[in-house]
């Protein structure tokens, strides 16, 4: 049933005109009834769909923002991302759920996606705090035929597909809502990339991402991985984040100035990614990339600080090189490629 409700919607979705019931019987190979029966519970859950006698179904206007699997299903148009898909409306992880799917001989490109995240993390173990209905948070599991190393560079493939996702999604109207312009705020308004893995708008975590990579009991080759990905997406104000990160955090919403749809994002996402995993996965390093991603990269050519576990220092970023690493050229004019592994990176004198 729930599979025929992802069919019916993506087919009245598709068309963007009248679809007669018979037509949708056919496609889908299931009676007029089972049809009716689906159309009724779409109205139910807020789906305007018009029926009109001789013409069938028209869907005039979907719900604001369901995170719904059908919801999802009926956008996808991936080829492999996604194309098996876990939808919860609440879980511990989706990262944690992912490794399970790692385990249980899930495909590559499984996704699983949670309306609510309850012990969310980030890298080191800290947490990622979410909003029940507000956040985009997903994981994706892939079964990558290459070696560990290169790993580490699957996160600055997914963060490319998320920036770019994300300034689709506000369409250059960032920071230019009525209420903003009444403060007269001078803002950055490029969606950057902060080296590896977060997504900034005006100088503030959308996104963040973890990626955590699960051996082969012999340790020689990768078993699986999974790219945790966290959007602040419909949050409504600052003060709906926690107090710690109510000055670092933003979502779209207060970006924009009006909801998103999550799961058109989460279509978005997932699009951009396979493309670019591919590119990825053609020379198995960041070449391809390395240009758009150096594009959106926060603070390039600034003065930033390390903080490196084994001592932290300050220089300046020089972008990316094809490894992923940062590279950071010191005040003695050495130039330093910084591996994502433990380390973060801040501004002079704040966050970025
Ligand atoms: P760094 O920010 O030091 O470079 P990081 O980018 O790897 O490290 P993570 O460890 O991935 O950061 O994410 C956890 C951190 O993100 C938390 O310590 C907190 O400061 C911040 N954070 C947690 N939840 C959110 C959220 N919803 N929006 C923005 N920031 C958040």
């Amino acid at each position: 049933m729930k599979t025929d409700r992802a069919d019916i919607l993506a087919s009245l979705r598709n068309a963007g005109d009248y679809v007669s019931g018979q037509q949708l019987c056919e496609r889908l190979g299931v009676s007029r009834t089972a049809v009716w029966k689906v159309i009724k519970q779409l109205k139910e859950e807020g789906y305007r769909i018009e029926s009109v006698s001789n013409k069938g179904y028209l869907l005039v206007e979907s719900p604001e923002d369901v995170l719904s699997k059908e919801e999802i299903v009926s956008r996808l148009t991936t080829k492999w991302a996604g194309r098996k898909l876990y939808c919860y409306t609440e879980t511990g992880s989706t990262n944690n759920d992912a490794k399970r799917c790692g385990e249980e001989g899930d495909p590559h490109g499984t996704v699983v996606v949670a309306d609510i995240q309850n012990t969310g993390k980030g890298r080191r173990g800290r947490a990622w705090k979410t909003l029940p209905g507000a956040a985009l948070t997903f994981t994706i599991l892939l079964r990558p035929v290459f070696p560990a190393e290169r790993a580490s560079m699957i996160t600055l493939v997914m963060a490319l597909a998320v920036a770019e996702a994300v300034e689709a999604a506000l369409d250059g109207n960032i920071g230019d809502s009525a209420e903003k312009a009444a403060v007269g705020v001078n803002e950055d308004t490029a969606v950057r990339i902060k080296w590896p893995n977060d997504i900034i708008i005006n100088r503030k975590k959308v996104c963040g991402i973890l990626t955590e990579m699960t051996m082969t009991p012999e340790l020689d080759e990768i078993q699986y991985l999974v790219v945790g990905v966290g959007i602040n997406v419909n949050n409504e104000s600052p003060q709906e984040f926690e107090e710690e990160i109510r000055d670092t955090a933003t979502s779209l919403r207060i970006e924009k100035g009006c909801r998103l749809n999550r799961a058109a994002l989460l279509q978005d996402v997932l699009c951009r990614f396979e493309t670019h995993y591919q590119t990825f996965m053609e020379t198995l390093t960041m070449s391809g990339l390395r240009e758009a991603y150096q594009a959106r990269l926060q603070g390039l050519d600034g003065e930033v600080r390390v903080l490196d576990p084994a001592g932290e220092y300050t220089g300046v970023s020089r972008g990316i090189n094809d490894r992923g690493e940062l590279i950071v050229e010191r005040a003695d004019g050495e130039r330093v490629a910084v591996y994502a592994g433990e380390v973060s990176v801040r501004g002079l004198y704040g966050y970025v």
